[in-house]
């Protein structure tokens, strides 16, 4: 890692410096002072997943899901206790693939739940299908490693 480390608000989107040795201390935006390791999964659009791929330079898990999946919804417990496991290391979010279409064809979605680990803008490693707290730390720890 780079120090200070680049990261995204998850709330604004402003591009904060963090020292690397204050990551731990629930840093909060210099814009809008939101946390900026917050305690559950936050939100996305496609335009913010931009942000966070072009800025961050913590790991970002993304959970693709939508409302109309089941499976999706029976996961959402366990990625956010893997969420609270893994911060500050790795960030959680979740982004809604019904109302960002777009993301379907530029990821080549094929099936949800599908999450993708991201780093420094890159996919690192993806994983369809729904998967318990320990799988998915488990999961995430393996792909970052490398
Ligand atoms: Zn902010």
């Amino acid at each position: 890692m780079t120090d200070p480390i680049h990261i995204t608000c998850p709330v604004c989107q402003a591009k904060n410096r963090i020292p690397a040795a204050r990551l731990a201390a629930n840093p909060t935006c210099g814009a809008c002072k939101a946390p900026l390791f917050p305690d559950t999964p936050f939100e996305l659009t496609e335009a913010k997943l931009n942000k966070h791929l072009k800025n961050d330079e913590v790991p970002l898990l993304v959970d693709f899901w939508a409302p109309w999946c089941g499976p999706c919804r029976m996961m959402a417990p366990a990625f956010a206790e893997a969420s609270k496991q893994m911060s500050p290391n790795v960030r959680f979010a979740k982004l809604d693939t019904e109302q960002n279409q777009a993301v379907g064809s530029r990821f080549q979605i094929r099936g949800i739940p599908l999450i993708i680990l991201f780093d420094k803008g890159r996919e690192i490693a993806r994983q369809p299908g729904a998967m318990d707290a320990r799988s998915i730390v488990g999961w995430v720890g393996q792909h970052l490693k490398g």
